[in-house]
């Protein structure tokens, strides 16, 4: 296979427009497609601070390492933070890597963990339990980095979630039948006490993110999480897997399709206000916050 483009030999076929890359194609082509979805969601502007959630998995070191590419020579100011939730075995290694990328990068990093915010590590929390580990794990480094970001002064929180992760997202909010939280995916306008959240690689498939972090070797093969397995989203990610594989495009119809309804649903849709959590200060619908309900529910 030969690059569409300049007829070297191609690392990719692109299913979206059925064109061939080679290396520097498709480097070239993925961050021109970050880039764009950044200024068409307005999503960055000058002299802003953006906070970067950096994991240390595949999508959020290809997520700082692009937006150190696409903003270079603009005066934005990156910062990594780390949420450490305290799987054993699994959250350890990504530390590493995460520390790695932005030390390459020069980033700086901030360090936050369940253990120093809620008094236990996520492991402990759900010991025993018969509960579903990512709700806790997803409410708490939700918290906490909202609360890291804030203590920062960043302007934006800037996540790797992509087009595998908003495809399923969108489909689990529909087979909950949940418009509410479904809607909360565009947010409509900016809420005291949150920090606004950007998804630059919403666009961008996971297999094409993996390929980015090879071909600019950054690569981290990390193990999956023990947890991950548990949860509804694995389900709806195997079968959007299934789904993609047969009918090739499913995934970016679905977001297409949310996106639509969206903008149909402009006006129709009013944002609910948050209010302030009684115990921590954090946003939040009704009197307390959900990371201060579960913390109570673990006590
Ligand atoms: S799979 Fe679940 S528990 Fe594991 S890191 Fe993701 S949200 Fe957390
Ligand atoms: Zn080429
Ligand atoms: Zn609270």
């Amino acid at each position: 296979m030969k690059c569409t483009i300049c007829g070297s030999p191609a690392v990719i076929s692109l299913k979206r427009n059925g064109n061939y890359l080679c290396l520097d194609h498709f480097i070239s082509y993925f961050e021109a497609k970050v880039e764009e979805t950044v200024l068409s969601g307005g999503m960055i502007a000058e002299k802003e601070r953006i906070a970067v959630a950096v994991s240390g998995g595949k999508d959020s070191t290809a997520l700082l390492f692009c937006l150190y590419r696409i903003l270079s020579g603009r005066e934005v100011e990156l910062v990594a933070i780390t949420v450490d939730e305290g799987i054993a075995g699994y959250r350890d290694d990504t530390i590493q890597a995460a520390k790695a990328i932005a030390r390459q990068l020069g980033v700086k990093q901030h360090m936050v963990s369940f253990r120093e915010e809620y008094g236990s590590s996520l492991d402990r929390m759900v010991l025993g339990k018969r509960v579903a580990p990512c709700t806790y794990c997803g409410v708490f480094r939700k918290h906490a980095l909202n609360r890291a970001a804030r203590t920062l002064g960043a302007d934006k929180i800037a996540t790797g979630h992509n087009l595998d992760d908003e495809a399923q997202t969108v489909m689990m909010n529909y087979l909950k039948g949940d418009l509410e939280r479904l809607m909360r995916l565009r947010p409509r306008r900016a809420q005291k006490g949150l920090v606004p959240r950007i998804k630059p690689l919403r666009m961008m498939p996971e297999k094409e993110i993996a390929l980015y972090c090879m071909v600019n070797g950054i690569f981290f093969q990390s193990r999956e999480c023990p947890y991950a397995s548990l949860s509804l989203r694995a389900e709806v990610r195997d079968m959007m897997n299934s789904l993609e594989s047969q009918f090739p495009g499913t995934k970016l119809s679905t977001v297409q399709g949310f996106e639509s309804l969206d903008q149909r649903m402009k006006g129709d849709w009013a944002q609910m206000d948050l209010a302030a959590c009684r115990k921590c200060g954090d946003p939040c619908v009704g009197e307390r916050c959900k990371a201060c309900q579960l913390l109570e529910e673990i006590k």
